[in-house]
Parts: structure tokens; C-alpha cells; sequence
């Protein structure tokens, strides 16, 4: 069994991992690299992920720094299924579309740029017909449902309680006669999130992938972190001023209106404005409203009892762009909702800019903001930032809840690995900025002894099996028979070399000790060693 760690190590954006048994291949995940432009590079050379020769992908959930790079593997040939749940389907229909289209515009821009230089035109990473045209190559799974992939890998997602749909994918691989069980976190939502299930707890394993965004951080409360919220809206309409949401399309955006919800259905806050400036989140509501069977008991109390936790009084959906023009035109104290939530692209930027330079207003910061993007650098505490080609000033209050985060904290992470209790787990931390990363893998290693690693990008590895049955594995398929027979010979004479070493130490500790059960299996292993030599 070998692995390729292809993204999402020191990094927290392009997650994928390749593994091979045998001739097998698959991944797992398949995300886009973001935020950073040496990182974005790796996006336009994808032969590492060998799309030909791939026989599945297994996708833990529909974000797109794990599942953007499909459309392209598509492109670039791959045929096999990607298997995830049914709402990472919906999500990656909408979703993938959109990245589609952001490829697009990002090319258009470069080629009016590049004209004016002289430069040659560039292609679109992919178009969002190549978006469209991966969808079909989908295929779902249940939750909780055991899959037979293929001889010898079988599969099972179960919650993640991160997003709508997303998974943790346990994987059981068997080879030569024994069966290991590998597992990947995806991303670890939180235990008090609301609308869907918590993380479910895993208790077996060999070897895990665990997720490190929060590895360093603690998380304020949910309860601590809605009264936070609740303050701010009550000082802006005091000041009758605005408050801007930055907010992921999917989870984050529906997590913010669920919130709203309870402040109006509870009377704490009156009836105002509230504008979802977000196409994408737009759908991904109705998304949400579609599959409700992922939602937690509470959620599922609030349907049954005749109310929508998505539908509020005074809830405005922007789809057009005049529409989404109109709402800098409201006097009206209000909230404003919109993506992209790392405030590097999209409608968000536009109400930045309206914004960002009003002492009045409020700008919430409620998502991981990953390094290289403007969120970081508002977070930060920069003085100006650039938008649209104008520089502005950073005068609003700025604020960062951290309790509204999909992902889980330091603390979340380790409640979560304490269930394991193979002590000779291995652990891969992965999905968190290189600092991150490292600091957490030690923290799990002292607190729990497994044994942990940080990859490296094209970092590779072979997990439980001896690398030279790999080898020859790999041997039996690709070379012309000549040259089987030598690497066959090779491998004889070594497993030869290793009988004789290890027969010489039996000898001798034979002269000292004189153990009848071992007397017995020396005679069994000679015996054997009689037939292999009439056999040869
Ligand atoms: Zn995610
Ligand atoms: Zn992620």
C-alpha cells in the first residue's frame, strides 16, 4: 500500500491523497490549491494525480479546496466514479458550476491584461461546462453504508459534522492476508454546530488522516459567540449603521440565517433587513432545504413543529446583479451576508469597499481566513487593503468570531482522537498551515503517544507492507517478462540471504537453550524448507 501526499499538507487548501495497491489507484479528495500563487501553480499540473489511471476518487465533502480540481482531472481523462454522499452532490453541482465560472472570468481578465502586454492567450483551468460535464461521473453513497470498491478496499463515510454532507472515510485495505484500516477526518466540524450531526465518534483504526486548521486555537462558545453577535447588530442599528458578513456559501451562510432566526424568533432583535448577497448561497439554501434527513434532532424539532429554520421575516435574496447594486442604496440598518467568506473574490468585495472605510460599520468575520487572501490581511490588521484596484481604508470595527467556525478547535480535535484506542495509530496531520501542523502533531504524540507525521508535498510513503512486495506487484504488470525474471531472481536471492542470516542466529541460540516447543517449529520449518527445495 503506497500513498502520495498531493495537497493539503502544510497548507490548507488543495487536499488530496493518492493510494495505490497494487495496480490500484485512487484519491481521496481532490481539491483546489487557493490563496496563495505558488500554491495556485500546482493547480495547472495535475499529472501527479495520474486521471487516466485512477480507478475512483472518494470525496469527504464538497468544498472546493477538496473538490475543485475534478472538473479537471476530467479533462485531463480520468473515467472512474467519484463516490460521496448525496448532498456533496447537490453542493458540488452548484458549487463546481460557480468554480467553473470564476476560472473563466479569472482568464478573461488575464487575457485583457496579457493582450496589452503582447502576451499569448490562456485557456481557463476549465470552463463550467467541464464543471457540468464531471457531474456525470458521480455516484452516491449512504452514510454508514459499507462499499465494496474493489478486491480488497472496501468503504464507509460517516458524519463529519463540518458541512452539509460532509464525511469521514474509513477505508479497509487488505493485503497479504491482513486487513488494515485506514482513515481520513476530512474536515472535523464542530460538536455544537447547528442544523447538522455532530462528528461521529471513531474508536479503530491504523492509520489516520487528521485535519489541523485549529490545531492551536480554542474556540469561544457557540452561546458566548451569538450574544457577541447579537451586541454588534444592536450597536449597528443604534448607530443605524451596517453590518457586513463574510460568509462561505455553503454551511457558514445557512449557520448565520439559522442564528438570525432564533434572535427574531426569540424577540431579541426587531425585524431588519437582512441581505444573502450570494447566488451560490442562494442555492446551497435550497440545498439545504432538500436534504433535510442530514440534519440534527433539533433542526429536525423545529420542521416538525411548523418553522423553517432557514425562512425568516425580513430575509432579502439578491440574484441579480441590480439587485445586489440596491442594497448599498438602503439607508436602512442592516446585515449583509456574502461570499466569497476569504473576501478574495466575488459580491463581498463590492460591499467591502462601500464599507470597510465607515467608522460606523461593522465587517464579522466568521471563517477561516487562509493566508494571501484579503480576509487575512483585514484580520490582521491591515491599515488599507486593495480593492478594485483602490486602495481603501480599513476604519470599521472589525470583528473575528471564531465560535461560528465549521471546523473544530485544538480542543475538539483532541476529544475527538481520544477514542482510538490502537496504540500503534499512526497519524498524518494534515489540512493546516505548516506552524500549525507541526505544533499539533507534537501536542498529539505527548498527550496520546501515537505516532505522528507532517508530510510533505509529493511527499511518498508506504503504509504496513514490506516496500519490496510492492515492488514486485507493480513488477508482475509493467515489464516484459525478461525482466521479471530478474527482479524475481533478485528478490530470491534476498528472501534466501535473510532465511540463512536468520538460521545462523537460530543455530546459536540453539546451542545455548533447549525449548522443546521450538524444537517443534525448527522441525516444521525444515520440513517446509524440503518440499520448497523439491519444489524449486
Ligand atoms: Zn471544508
Ligand atoms: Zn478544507
Amino acid at each position: 500500500m503506497k500513498v502520495e501526499f498531493l495537497g493539503g499538507v502544510r497548507t490548507v487548501t488543495g487536499s488530496a491523497t493518492l493510494l495505490e495497491k497494487g495496480s490500484l489507484k485512487w484519491l481521496v479528495d481532490c481539491g483546489m490549491f487557493q490563496g496563495n500563487k505558488e500554491n495556485e501553480e500546482r493547480n495547472w499540473n495535475v499529472q501527479p494525480y495520474q486521471a487516466k489511471a485512477l480507478s475512483f476518487i472518494l470525496l469527504t465533502h464538497a468544498h472546493i479546496d477538496h473538490s475543485g480540481l475534478i472538473p479537471k482531472l476530467v479533462k485531463e481523462g480520468f473515467r472512474g466514479k467519484v463516490i460521496c454522499t448525496k448532498a456533496t452532490v447537490d453542493l458540488c453541482e452548484v458549487m463546481l458550476q460557480d468554480s467553473g465560472h470564476i476560472q473563466e472570468m479569472e482568464a478573461e481578465w488575464q487575457n485583457r491584461k496579457g493582450k496589452r502586454a503582447g502576451k499569448d492567450e490562456v485557456p481557463p483551468l476549465y470552463t463550467m461546462e467541464d464543471a457540468e460535464k464531471c457531474l456525470r461521473y458521480f455516484q452516491t453513497v449512504n452514510y454508514d453504508d459499507i462499499l465494496q470498491l474493489a478486491d480488497g478496499v472496501k468503504v464507509r463515510f460517516q458524519d463529519a459534522g463540518h458541512i452539509l454532507g460532509s464525511a469521514i472515510i474509513e477505508i479497509w485495505v487488505e493485503e497479504g492476508g491482513q486487513e488494515k484500516k485506514i482513515i481520513f477526518s476530512g474536515d472535523l466540524g464542530n460538536s455544537d454546530q447547528p442544523i447538522i450531526r455532530d462528528p461521529s465518534i471513531l474508536e479503530e483504526g491504523d492509520v489516520l488522516w487528521l485535519e489541523s486548521t485549529y490545531g492551536n486555537r480554542l474556540h469561544k462558545t457557540r452561546e458566548e459567540t451569538t450574544q457577541e453577535l447579537l451586541k454588534i447588530i444592536q450597536e449597528a442599528i443604534a448607530h443605524q449603521a451596517k453590518v457586513v458578513i463574510p460568509a462561505f456559501a455553503v454551511e457558514r451562510t445557512q449557520d448565520i440565517i439559522y442564528t438570525l432566526g432564533q434572535f427574531i424568533r426569540k424577540g431579541s432583535l426587531p425585524s431588519i433587513p437582512i441581505y444573502i448577497d450570494s447566488p451560490l448561497a442562494i442555492s446551497a439554501t435550497e440545498i439545504f432545504k432538500r436534504n433535510s434527513d442530514c440534519f440534527d434532532q433539533e433542526t429536525k424539532d423545529l420542521l416538525s413543529g411548523g418553522e423553517n429554520p432557514l425562512e425568516i421575516p425580513g430575509i432579502l435574496y439578491a440574484q441579480t446583479t441590480e439587485e445586489s447594486k440596491a442594497i448599498n442604496e438602503d439607508p436602512r440598518p442592516g446585515i449583509i451576508v456574502s461570499a466569497s467568506g476569504m473576501c478574495d473574490a466575488g459580491r463581498i468585495q463590492h460591499h467591502l469597499k462601500h464599507h470597510l472605510w465607515r467608522e460606523e460599520s461593522h465587517i464579522v468575520i466568521i471563517g477561516y481566513q487562509a493566508e494571501g487572501t484579503i480576509g487575512r490581511r483585514i484580520v490582521d490588521g491591515a491599515k488599507t487593503v486593495r480593492l478594485f484596484g483602490e486602495e481603501i481604508a480599513v476604519k470599521a470595527h472589525i470583528h473575528t468570531l471564531g465560535g461560528f467556525s465549521a471546523h473544530a478547535d485544538q480542543k475538539g480535535l483532541l476529544d475527538w482522537i481520544s477514542h482510538f484506542h490502537n496504540p500503534q495509530l499512526e497519524v498524518f496531520v494534515n489540512h493546516g498551515e505548516e506552524e500549525i501542523s507541526l505544533g499539533f502533531a507534537q501536542l498529539v504524540n505527548e498527550q496520546f503517544h501515537f505516532k505522528t507525521m507532517v508530510p510533505h508535498w509529493r511527499e511518498k510513503k508506504v503504509l504496513f507492507g514490506v516496500e519490496e512486495k510492492v515492488m514486485l506487484e507493480e513488477v508482475k504488470e509493467k515489464l516484459p517478462p525478461e525482466e521479471q525474471f530478474f527482479v524475481l531472481f533478485r528478490h530470491l536471492d534476498r528472501t534466501y540471504k535473510k532465511l540463512r542470516r536468520k538460521l545462523k542466529r537460530e543455530k546459536k541460540r540453539g546451542e545455548e537453550i533447549y525449548d522443546l516447543k521450538r524444537l517443534r517449529q525448527l522441525e516444521e520449518v525444515s520440513k517446509k524448507l524440503e518440499e520448497l527445495e523439491e519444489e524449486l
